[in-house]
Formats: C-alpha cells, sequence, structure tokens
C-alpha cells in the first residue's frame, strides 16, 4: 500500500482493493454516494443510457464536493413506467428499485459506512425513493445515515439557471427531459452518442408538478409523441459543464452533513 493520499486517488469503490477500502473507512472516508440511473427513451436524438451515465459523473461530482466520499457503482435502471410506450426502455418497480437500494444500503453499513446517499439522476426516481427512505434508514441501523436527494422540481429549476447563465435565449428549451441542459450534459460525458442532426422540440410547455403528475399518471407519450420535454437544440458542452456543476453542487447542498463542515 502507498502513501498516497486519497484526494489522489480513485473515489470509485469498484476500482478499491480491499485493504484501500478499510484504509479509507480508517480515515474517515465514511460516506458513498450512488446514483440512481434509468435504461430509458431520451428522444430521437440521444441514447438509452443517458440517465446511467449522467449518474455516473454525477455521483463522482457529488462525491467530490462533500468531501471524504466514495462512489459506489450506479445502479443503472430505475423506474420509468412512464417511459414504457418508447421501445427499449427497461424498468424496474419501486419494489424492485427498493430492495436494490437497501441491499447497497445495508451492505455499506456493515462495512463501517456512516452515510450512503441517493442521488437520483432520473426522475421517476425521485418520488420512489422519497417514498422507500424511512424504510432504507431502518434496514441500514443506527450507526449509518441514509440520505437522498428527493426535490424533482428543484432538479429541473437548477438546470433552468445554469442554462440561463449559460446561453439566456435558450433558457425556455429547458423542459426536464432530453432537452437543451440533459443533451448538453451528454455532450460532455458521452459527445459520441449524441444524434446531433435527430435533435427536435417536444413539448415545449414547462416543467411543473402538474405536468409531472400527468406524465406519471399517463406516460410520457401522451404529452410528448417524440420523448422530448422540453427542445435540445442549441446545446452545447459549455451549457452541459454549467449544468453537472450546478446540479452536482444543489445536490451535495442538500446531502451534506450539517455536522460536517464543507470541504
Ligand atoms: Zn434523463
Amino acid at each position: 500500500m502507498t502513501n498516497e493520499p486519497m484526494a489522489e486517488r480513485s473515489l470509485l469503490l469498484e476500482e478499491m482493493t480491499w485493504p484501500e477500502v478499510r484504509r479509507a473507512l480508517a480515515d474517515g472516508w465514511d460516506t458513498v454516494v450512488v446514483a440512481v440511473g434509468a435504461v430509458e427513451q431520451h428522444g430521437p436524438h440521444l441514447p438509452l443510457l443517458v440517465d446511467a451515465a449522467r449518474g455516473d459523473r454525477l455521483a463522482r461530482e457529488v462525491a467530490q464536493r462533500l468531501g471524504r466520499a466514495l462512489v459506489a457503482p450506479t445502479i443503472r435502471i430505475g423506474c420509468s413506467e412512464h417511459h414504457m410506450d418508447f421501445p427499449g426502455t427497461i424498468s424496474l418497480r419501486p419494489a424492485t428499485l427498493e430492495a436494490v437500494c437497501a441491499d447497497y444500503a445495508t451492505s455499506l453499513a456493515r462495512h463501517g459506512f456512516r452515510a450512503v446517499c441517493f442521488v437520483p439522476s432520473h426522475g421517476g426516481n425521485f418520488a420512489p425513493l422519497a417514498e422507500m427512505l424511512d424504510r432504507l434508514r431502518a434496514a441500514a441501523g443506527p450507526e449509518c445515515d441514509v440520505r437522498a436527494y428527493t426535490d424533482l422540481v428543484g432538479f429541473v429549476a437548477i438546470w433552468e439557471r445554469a442554462v440561463a447563465e449559460a446561453a439566456p435565449e435558450l433558457k425556455e428549451r429547458v423542459g426536464g427531459h432530453a432537452d437543451i441542459a440533459e443533451s448538453s450534459e451528454l455532450l460532455c460525458i458521452r459527445p459520441d452518442l449524441v444524434r446531433r442532426e435527430r435533435a427536435e422540440p417536444g413539448y415545449v410547455g414547462g416543467f411543473n408538478p402538474e405536468l409531472a403528475q400527468r406524465i406519471f399518471r399517463q406516460g410520457f407519450q401522451a404529452v410528448t409523441p417524440n420523448g422530448v420535454l422540453g427542445d435540445p437544440r442549441g446545446m452545447s458542452r459549455e451549457i452541459g459543464d454549467r449544468c453537472i456543476a450546478a446540479t452536482a453542487e444543489g445536490m451535495a447542498a442538500a446531502l451534506r452533513d450539517p455536522r460536517r463542515p464543507a470541504q
């Protein structure tokens, strides 16, 4: 084992050896961030893996901002029943997702991690995470605090502010799904998978709690036949960088342990 400080090592639990994990815990690296993504339709221009790939990045960015935090493997499939009208989408029932999240939390708690933070990178996972949170806490036990970011409308509002800062004239194109914000993020993460020439607007009436309710009740296709909420045209890496940083900052602020100062 080297004396290399943790900050210079990978934050990814999967890339560590068990002695490195033991050492990290002994050094106070006792928080784990877990992204909860999806494999689901993202309009005609983005691949199905958007939320899984964004989850990988988001978890890393949140962990860096929390400090002394590792990153567990992204839960790549989420609750996407409302996208099932589109070919290729794979969906977990909420009970399945809860079982997976509970097993993550209890495994990590057994090793001595003191906090497990779930960060949804897919809109359909926010409500299930909020609903299961008390049971996850009970499963993990009193030594390990389970937290989750569950404010979907707040999350989209962060995207709106980030796009307004980067490109004020394109602010209206934020809609919450495969829009300018999310498409720009994927340009930063997997540019090889963005079909820019297929980018077209979807439902552009804006994101709000009423629209979210309608989507979860009736399915995406009832609101947007091409699967897009917002408009991806004008996407750029600059907008994507801003959106990634702003959402990570917003989530880290909500998940930070108030007893531990920011690092
Ligand atoms: Zn998405």
